[in-house]
């Protein structure tokens, strides 16, 4: 049997205005769309993507069938852009993992179309395993352009196969086998623009937790530009089909050696690069808890080898994770005392008239009182007991405690008052003797 366990994240970035790309995450299959497309064309054209996958897969749970519903979202996208003119154009990438059964063996199914991408972190080795269907990575296997200067390329963007743009397209899939340990990642491209592939392996290689990976990549994209939608689903495979005595179930496990069946016009289409996963990728952990101490352990020997080998780069970016976690809990250290510092109110007399204040007596930390309120109550309102306290200030959780706490200031001395002399003018007219509670409302700075 095995388990999969998986964390999302996706972020608008910071030079977009809306966020076209799409996470799928549920127990076996998932998927990153990124949309494309004026006049909310792009949302549109990846949630309808992503919904037919999941309800076309659903029906069809194997490779095959993960395959065909990704030419299913593609008719109905396409169909869908003819039938709406402003929606005309629009389209979507899409990268897929799914977890089906073949012949009684558990496969990773992936299947790609366009420029988001799928890798496979296994071993301490992240490889990438589709194929961007873009005009630079066409230029880099016509060997026009290298792999670095693809990267920067202009017309790396531009993409040579996508989803819903026309009515038929080829999908590219694999079949890999899952291997306890292994990871895979699925992203759109405003991660890959903004990371190299070391700085996404040095994060899968150190953060063992699926989500608080996914959020850390795409929060290190972010750092780096962010000036594209980013979406990150990483998918670990915490148990795989190998009992414990390394015989595979099920007699012999063919090799995987990513099968790329393409689909439709497979014989113009670039093949693959093959993704090497076979029976000797095998490995059999002993104890119930392995799982750690074996990454951990493998992880420590291959990021010693990468650091000797890269020297400071490692160094660059390791600060840059360390910037952006503690950026995040100055963050939300600056929150906290903001919001303890302006959860509250108080009372204090000003000028022998009690004022409401939003903030903490004395000022906060990083929140300066501000006058929200003048109670036209005057010392000589209230009980003369209360006077030195509300010098200094009383501190109440709200405006309405606030004002709460001196109309029944007020009613005291009221009370207090009638009592020795009932017919003062104030007492005599029946409950209209107090003062009013004011209602003037400012935003000076408390002196
Ligand atoms: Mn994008």
């Amino acid at each position: 049997m095995t388990l999969l366990r998986s964390g999302s994240a996706t972020d608008t970035g910071l030079v977009r205005s809306v966020n076209q790309d799409l996470a799928v995450e549920t127990g076996t299959l998932f998927a990153v769309a990124d949309g494309m497309g004026g006049h909310a064309g792009g949302e549109v054209a990846a949630r309808l993507a992503v919904d037919t996958l999941t309800v076309a897969f659903g029906s069809k749970p194997s490779g095959a069938g993960l395959s065909e519903a990704v030419n299913e979202a593609n008719r109905v996208v396409h169909e869908h852009s003819l039938d709406n003119p402003e929606l005309r154009g629009m389209g979507t990438t899409m990268t897929a993992a799914a977890l089906v059964n073949e012949d009684g063996r558990d496969v990773i199914a992936l299947v790609n179309v366009g420029d988001s991408r799928s890798y496979r972190y296994h071993e301490g080795e992240l490889t990438q395993i589709t194929v961007d269907h873009s005009l630079a990575e066409e230029m880099v296997r016509s060997g026009e352009i290298s792999e670095s200067e693809a990267a920067v390329h202009p017309h790396r963007h531009i993409l040579t196969r996508a989803l819903g743009v026309a009515d038929d397209v080829t999908v590219d899939l694999w079949r890999i086998q899952p291997t306890r340990g292994d990871r895979f990642l699925l992203c759109s491209d405003g991660l890959t623009n903004e990371l190299g592939s070391e700085q996404i392996a040095e994060v899968l290689a150190t953060v063992p937790d699926p989500q608080v990976a996914a959020d850390l990549l795409v929060r290190a994209a972010r750092t780096h530009g962010g000036s594209d939608n980013i979406t990150v689903v990483v998918v670990d495979v915490v148990l795989d089909d190998e009992p414990d005595d390394g015989a595979p179930i099920g007699g012999e496990v063919p090799a995987v050696a990513a099968v790329a069946a393409d689909f439709r016009t497979a014989a113009d289409e670039p093949e693959p690069p093959p993704v090497a996963a076979g029976p000797d990728d095998v490995e059999v952990l002993p104890g119930p808890e392995p799982l750690r101490p074996k990454f951990r352990d493998r992880w420590r020997a291959r990021r010693k080898a990468r650091r000797a080998a890269r020297g400071r780069r490692l160094v660059t970016f390791r600060t840059l994770l360390f910037v952006v976690l503690l950026g995040a809990i100055v963050f939300g250290a600056y929150y906290a005392v903001r919001w303890y510092d302006t959860n509250a109110y108080y009372v204090q007399v000003n000028d022998n008239e009690l004022m409401i204040f939003h903030g903490r007596v004395g000022g906060g930390v990083l929140y300066k009182p501000v006058e929200v309120e003048r109670t036209g109550v005057t010392t000589a309102d209230i009980p003369a007991y209360a006077v030195p306290g509300l010098v200094t200030g009383i501190q109440e959780d709200s405006l309405k405690a606030a004002q709460a706490y001196v109309a029944g200031l007020v009613a005291t001395q009221h009370q207090a008052v009638c009592a020795q002399n009932p017919f003062a003018p104030a007492c005599t007219a029946t409950g209209t003797g107090l003062p009013p509670v004011g209602t003037t409302t400012s935003t000076t700075r408390a002196p």
